[in-house]
């Protein structure tokens, strides 16, 4: 039965994209079999693993109508263990045609559980978009676990109460397994005292496990959004894709 790690914060720009295609390609390098799923109607996970979202016929959105079983919706991408459920910028207007009186907030988790979908992968990877509604609350119903991407700021560390508080209601509404995973530091310089101060006061924050495997700010990420190519793959030998197999190695041991 796939694991689900649901990326979420609050807010954009702070690595929850990058972290859901790296820490995804990274346990498909290791072996595991790995299904993506983008919830974003940015499409920027579908895009960064080499898919063109307007060029698509068929997407999570299809499948949220009920126009596709999962499996006809899903991709296999360049690389091995890796698959897709990609998202396009269609799926912003799924929520309104939705019929009412229907379990909204669980399609995404129903759909998932038919055909053997879940018990194909080991993990399942979910993006979502930086706010808490339909397609985040989508995703929390359907994954067993939330990484929180937290950029190390003062701001960032403010948002991280909204995250927790809806992760709660859902919770107690949706999905009463669902647990935080652990915090990613992400774009943190340990050269500087406020990265280490922040992540020192992080570590404090009682019940929550801060991930050991931190990611540093480099260039190289930027270039793996343009180059549509998960890190362990672009830059094998880099900083950044040690970062993310050492907190794959984090997620596995932990899960
Ligand atoms: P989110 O999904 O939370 O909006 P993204 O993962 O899309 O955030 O990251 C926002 C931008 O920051 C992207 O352009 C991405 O390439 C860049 N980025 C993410 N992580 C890093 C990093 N560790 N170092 C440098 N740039 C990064
Ligand atoms: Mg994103």
């Amino acid at each position: 039965m796939g694991i689900g790690i649901a990326c979420v914060s609050g807010k954009g720009g702070v690595g929850k994209t990058t972290t859901a295609i790296n820490l995804a390609a990274a346990l498909a390098e290791g072996g595991r079999r790995v299904l993506t799923v983008d919830c974003d109607p940015q499409s920027n996970l579908t895009s960064g693993l080499g898919q063109d979202p307007y060029a698509l016929t068929t997407s999570l959105g299809d499948l949220l109508s009920g126009r596709v079983a999962a499996r006809d919706a899903i991709l296999a991408t360049g690389w091995d263990n890796l698959d897709l459920l990609p998202a396009t910028p269609d799926l912003t207007a799924v929520e309104a045609e939705l019929p009412t009186g229907l379990h909204r907030e669980t399609l995404l988790r129903e759909a998932l559980a038919q055909d053997g979908v879940r018990l194909a992968y080991d993990f399942i990877l979910y993006d979502t978009p930086p706010s808490f509604g339909f397609h985040t609350v989508n995703a929390l119903a359907a994954t067993d676990y939330v990484i929180v991407p937290l950029q190390m700021s003062g701001f960032a560390v403010r948002g991280l109460k909204e995250v927790l508080r809806t992760v709660l209601l859902a919770q107690g509404r949706l999905n009463p397994e669902l647990r935080v995973l652990g915090i990613v530091p992400t774009f943190v310089n340990l050269r500087t005292n406020f990265s280490r101060q922040l992540l020192g006061g992080l570590a404090e924050l009682a019940g929550l496990r801060v991930f050991e495997s931190v990611i540093p700010p480099t260039v190289k990420i930027q270039e793996t959004s343009l180059a549509s190519v998960p890190i362990t793959a672009y830059a094998p030998g880099s900083k950044a894709a040690a970062a993310y197999r050492a907190l794959a190695d984090e997620v596995v041991r932990s899960v």
